[in-house]
Parts: C-alpha cells; structure tokens; sequence
C-alpha cells in the first residue's frame, strides 16, 4: 500500500511538466489548449495504471519517458485521420486503399486550376457562361467515338441518372445474370428501384437467350439494359446475349440499350497478357446507346461515373434534375482531362497511368524490384528477406479470375509472428498494408512504389530489438 502512494507521489505536476525542455519546445510551435490535453490524457493514464496494479518498474518507465509520451499524444492527436498508406497487398485497383493512385503531373493540374479561380463553368471565348462538363467533352469523344458524355460523382451515380432519365416509370429489360452487387451497396435490382425505374428480369442464371429478351419486350419497355458481370464469373454450362446480338432487337422494336460496364477499360488488355474485357469503344461500336463506366477502375483516375453515347439521351440526362444532386467538382473535372489525354496514345497511357502502368509490368521487371528492395532493406539481425512467387490480383471487381503472375518479398523475422508483424506494420506511422501468405508476412512488390522503399525500411527497423 505504502509502495502504492509513492508512485503517486512521483507523479510529475503540471508546472513542471511544463518546464520540461520537450514540452517548452512544442509549446513554441502547438496550442496550449491542445498540448493541456495531452498532459492531462498522459497523467490520467499513469494514475490508471497505478489503481489497476500495473507493473512499478513499467510505470516508472513512462513517468521517466512523460514529456515524450505526451509528445506521442500530441502527435496523435494532430495525425489527420485520411492519410497514405503503402499498398503492399497486390491488389492494384483496391478499393478499401482508395483504388486508383494519382501522379503529381495530374496533381498539378488540379492545384492549378483550385489555388486560384478558374473557368469551371465559365466560357472563355463568348465571355458568359459556360458548362463544366463541356472541358471532357472533346477528348471523351475522340477517345470513346461517342456522340456526346456526361461525368458525374461515380458510376453507382450514372446508373442512377441513366436509368432516372430513360426509364423512370417504364421498365428495363436484364438477365438474371447480371443482377449484380457490387462492393456490398450497390445492386442493381435497388439502384433501378430507386430510380423508378421497373426491372424485367429473364433468363436464367446460367443462360439468356436473345428470345428470352424479346419475348419480355412490351409497350411499356424503356431499354434494354446490360451489366457487366464485373466480381464474378458463370462458368460451365452458359449462355448469354451481347450487345452486338441485342442490336437486332433494337432495330427491330426501336429500344434503346443501356450498358453499365462497370470498370471501363479503354485499351484492349489482352494485348498486354490480361484477359480481354469489352472496352468502351467496342460497346459504342457495336451498337450500345448509353454506356456507363467508372473513373477509378481500370480507367486509373479518380472517383467518377462517365456517361458516353448517343446525344440525344445525354441532353436528356443534363436536364434532369438528379444531375445537380451527383455532380462532380473542379477536382475531379481537372485531373479527368488529364487522365483522358493521355490515352490519346495507347503507350502514353501506359506509361503514365499508375493503374495500368501496374497491371501491364513484366515479371522480370517485377523480379528486378524485388531485388532492389532487398538490396535497400540491407541485411540485419532479426530480418532475412526472400523473393517469392505470388499471384497478384486487379481488385474492384475487374477481372476476377485474372491471375497475374507476381513476386513478392517474404520476411523471415527471428522473434515477430507474422501476425504480429502485420499489425506493427499496419500501426506503423505510415501504415504499411501487407500480406500473411502460407505463414509468413509478404510484400508484393507490383503495388509498392520505388519511393516507398525507404518508409518501409524504416519501419523494419523500427522493430530492431524492440
Ligand atoms: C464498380 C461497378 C459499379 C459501381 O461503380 P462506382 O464507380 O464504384 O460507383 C457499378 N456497376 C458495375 C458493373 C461495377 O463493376
């Protein structure tokens, strides 16, 4: 008991505190009030620590070590809660890590066009006003060959709109097949109920056939409607209908189609060793009248639902009201353009787009990485590192079955699990997402950036005889 109110007694007081050298010097650069908070949530917690039994020695540890735990805390509580993480898991589209990664070319554009004003929706040759979705029409058009286009808050967004103009109290004719849910919120039997839309399924799950499409067809048809399969696969005994088979019936009974492809590729993949998945060219080319995509799939920019087709459906949709409620804001506007001009040339979008630029590298390239960063984790005693074979994966759900063929960098610690090395690093002030795979924590070097190397390093050795 005696022992019990003398470390009370150690207990520093505020004054003091305050004359400690560490806190003089945040107090030259924080707020009081803030740095009273962390003294305050510091002292609660030894007090805390002493009602509950814990250990002398521990306790004395953190009053000795006070000014750099409140130190700690005050960097905390500081920390803005939104912030870089390193992707080590090989998902390259993932969408708990933000999806598609940006460059600071396409930043730059942004910070451009927001330190200051600018012509948003302000037309510069007439001197009036203009509309903001008229900066990605050109380039939306060269690139997808569609009439006209549309951008707004993400595709959940453009389905909605779509569906909301064309169809609003009139039905939409879809495969059981492709009643999808995408990311646990968005199905698209809700989001066509939301839109006023009525859903006319046919098929099956396994099999539609073009008569199953037309037998539905009745006065009251808005469109048919096709949604790509996106995170899953029907394999085995299947049937479906394309677009390209679809166009007959719209000749025939003058419907419109509707396709929500979901990732919306623009290059052809299967030129780079990817699976082919339907670009939105093809889609355009073969017929469909409104196609809607992402913008932070496989399209590698930022949040957005892009709306491509015939002209007199997309004047429709600008005049809907809906339209106000999801648009998109001078960010998202800006580095759209960017992004969109770079896939003037196939290679430049390639190569200057970090999202394809990830899923196209070659093995070797990946191997050479993989040596680099061992190379730079150098050697010391609780870590050995090894590269490793792995599959890595698209993510979004695009191209769920696609294996791509990865290498990894697995850590060998002498006194870590890999569960507890897996939490360390994902604490980490950086945190570094990576991956347990058959007992061993592992980085896959397809996702991890150059300039990242080195913050993982530090946070290796970090660990160092802790
Ligand atoms: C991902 C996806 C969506 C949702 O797109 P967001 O841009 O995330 O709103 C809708 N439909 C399909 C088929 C998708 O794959």
């Amino acid at each position: 008991m005696e022992n019990f109110m003398n470390l009370y007694k150690m207990i520093p007081k505020v004054d003091q505190i305050l004359d400690n050298e560490i806190i003089k010097k945040l107090l030259e650069e924080n707020s009081k009030n803030l740095i009273m908070e962390s003294i305050h949530e510091e002292l609660n917690s030894i007090r805390n620590n002493i009602s509950n039994g814990c250990d002398e020695k521990v306790i004395l540890n953190y009053i000795e070590n006070l000014a750099k735990n409140i130190e700690k805390n005050l960097l905390n509580k500081k920390r803005l809660n939104l912030r870089k993480v390193i992707n080590a898991s090989g998902v390259v589209i993932h969408t708990n890590l933000g999806r598609s990664v940006l460059t600071n070319e396409i930043l730059e554009n942004i910070k451009d066009v927001s330190v200051g004003y600018s012509n948003l929706e302000y037309d510069l040759q007439k001197g009036e006003r203009g509309s903001r979705y008229s900066h990605l029409t050109e380039i939306i058009k060269k690139i997808t060959g569609a009439e006209d286009c549309m951008v707004v808050n993400n595709n959940a967004a453009a389905v909605m709109l779509i569906l909301s103009t064309m169809a609003k109290g009139r039905n939409v004719i879809t495969s059981r097949s492709e009643l999808v849910e995408i990311g646990g919120s968005f199905r698209i039997p809700d989001v066509c109920r939301e839109s006023g839309a009525e859903l006319k399924e046919v098929g099956t799950t396994n099999k539609t056939h073009l008569s199953d499409y037309e037998n539905a067809i009745d006065e009251n048809t808005a469109a048919l409607f096709k949604v790509h399969q996106s995170n899953f696969k029907i394999l085995g005994f299947t049937e479906s209908v394309t677009s390209t088979e679809l166009k007959d019936l719209k000749e025939k009974y003058n419907i419109p189609i509707i396709e929500d492809l979901g990732s919306g590729v623009l290059i052809d993949l299967s030129k780079y060793g990817l699976g082919h998945e339907p670009t939105v060219q093809e889609c355009i080319s073969n017929g469909v009248d409104v196609v809607s995509f992402s913008g932070d799939k496989l399209l590698g920019g930022v949040q957005a639902g892009i709306i491509v087709g015939k002209k007199e459906f997309i004047e429709k949709m600008k005049k809907n009201q809906l339209t106000r409620a999801l648009r998109v804001d001078k960010f998202t506007l800006s580095a759209l353009e960017v992004v969109f001009s770079y896939y003037i040339d196939e290679e430049l979008a390639i190569s200057k787009i970090p999202t394809l630029n990830m899923l196209t590298i070659k093995i070797e390239e990946l191997y050479n990485k993989a040596e680099r960063f061992i190379d730079y984790l150098g050697e010391n005693k609780e870590f050995s590192y090894e590269i490793i074979d792995i599959d890595s994966e698209v993510g979004a759900g695009s191209l769920p079955t696609q294996k791509l063929p990865s290498k990894a960098v697995k850590v060998i610690s002498n006194s870590y699990t890999e569960n507890e090395l897996e939490e360390k690093l994902r604490n980490h002030n950086i945190p570094i997402v990576a991956r347990i795979y058959k007992g061993n924590l592992i980085f896959d070097v397809r996702t991890i950036f150059e300039n990242e190397f080195s913050i993982i390093k530090d946070a290796l050795d970090s660990l160092i005889g802790e």
